[in-house]
């Protein structure tokens, strides 16, 4: 459920803090929350932190930013844990289930910054508070978007998208003219490989396929971006949070990543949200809803840029696009098998294990052998999570 546009106005400065947990605040979308609290520390309180394995990360931003409690989710780490905020007044916590304890405290915002699918049960007891949630964990929304969604209406939480694309259309897509939404357009860079040769593809390395041209991000998401399976899963997380049919939804390449998303009216008019490509600018907008507040981040001059290019996405060369559209049309279980199979063969791709093209030939043979079905809950969820990582 996304929030209402006519919310009552975010607390001025004199008011209380915004309480702001963060998961996953070890990586890159935690990095730019941080650059956000930082530039603004009488606006946000920082009430709790958490990481998977990284747990000196983790000790010097709870030295820092002061939350209430951090977490690591890797329980060897605990002691660590403990050892480096003796004597600070912050609480230690460790595993997977304190992570939810933690995601589910009383707080005024969370931000969902696990990567993978791994972040669901934390984002779920969110939900199930009833919290606000800064969601950039697209993962969660492909393998369990009905579920989530329908989670929110039943507990009362609320969405606010983090990532670019959908960020830029949840400011755009006016609320009272949903009817007359013909469609949106979500921009895609195209990635490192955007114009390399095909035949070349299936030689690239790790290293290449994580320098991304214009965003800094974790590995995983680099790789999904090189192989365009990033924009694929954006256009079933865009299903979800905006309520449209998957023919209401389109990609075009625009190497530049300057204009992030655009949403086409029944009059002829496109409205779109431009910016420097800086996640810092994604999160304040989440974290300050429905106010703006100030980000001392390079400003855009269209001038000094000159021109801004498009193009249509080629889906022989970037297959992956094609199969998450195709696990979008499918629905039901497909988003979570073409989700899991990417996890899986992401993984193997950055351990040198197999190489870039066999991505989405294991995303394909995965999808080609499942016949999507309806899921039931939660553990059904988590259950054919797992039986897909087992046979991919
Ligand atoms: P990173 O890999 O940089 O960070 C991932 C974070 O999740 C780290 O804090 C990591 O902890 C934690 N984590 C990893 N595995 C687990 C686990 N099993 N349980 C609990 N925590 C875990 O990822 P990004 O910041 O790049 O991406 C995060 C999410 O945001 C992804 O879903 C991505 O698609 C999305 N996103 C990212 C953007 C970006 O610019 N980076 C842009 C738009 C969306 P530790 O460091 O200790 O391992
Ligand atoms: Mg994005």
């Amino acid at each position: 459920m996304l929030p209402a546009r006519q919310s009552a106005p975010y607390a001025t400065p004199s008011e209380a803090p915004k309480r702001v947990t963060i998961l996953g605040a070890t990586g890159s979308v935690g990095q730019a929350t941080f650059r956000v609290l930082a530039a603004h520390p009488g606006h946000f309180a920082c009430e709790a932190i958490t990481a998977q394995e990284n747990v000196d990360r983790l000790i010097d931003l709870a030295r820092q930013y002061r939350p209430k409690l951090a977490v690591i989710g890797n329980t060897a780490h605990y002691a660590v844990l403990r050892e480096g905020l003796a004597g600070t007044g912050i609480e230690a916590a460790a595993g997977a289930e304190a992570i939810c304890e933690a995601a589910a405290n009383p707080t005024d915002i969370v931000m969902a910054a696990i990567v993978g699918l791994a972040g669901l049960r934390a984002v779920m007891c969110a939900v199930e508070a009833g919290h606000t949630i800064a969601l950039a964990n697209k993962e969660t929304l492909v393998g369990a978007g009905d579920l989530m969604m329908q989670a929110c209406k039943t507990h009362g939480a609320t969405l606010i998208p983090v990532d670019s694309e959908h960020s830029a259309i949840f400011q755009v897509l006016e609320p009272h003219n949903r009817e007359q939404v013909e469609k949106i357009t979500l921009t895609a860079s195209g990635g490192p490989f955007l114009n390399l040769p095909a035949e070349m593809l299936a030689n690239v390395t790790p290293k290449q396929a994580v320098a991304h041209p214009n965003w800094s991000m974790g590995a995983k998401i680099s790789v999904d971006s090189a192989t365009m399976m990033n924009k694929g899963l954006e256009l079933i997380e865009a299903h979800h949070l905006f309520a449209l049919l998957p023919d209401k939804l389109d990609v075009v390449v625009h190497p530049e990543s300057i204009i992030h998303s655009l949403v086409h009216y029944a009059d002829g008019s496109v409205l779109a949200q431009l910016g420097m490509p800086d996640m810092a600018t994604p999160v304040a907008c989440a974290l300050a809803w429905p106010r703006r507040i100030a980000l001392e981040i390079p400003r855009l001059d269209l001038a000094a840029i000159g021109a801004l290019h498009f193009s249509a996405p080629d889906e022989q060369r970037f297959p992956c696009l094609r199969l998450a559209r195709d696990a979008l049309q499918q629905g039901g279980s497909m988003p979570l098998v073409l989700n899991a199979a990417n996890e899986v063969a992401v993984a193997r791709f950055l351990a040198g294990e197999i190489g870039f093209t066999a991505i989405a030939e294991t995303v394909e043979s995965a999808m080609s052998r499942h016949k999507s079905c309806k899921i039931a809950g939660l553990e059904a969820v988590f259950a054919l999570d797992s039986e897909i990582r087992q046979t991919s």
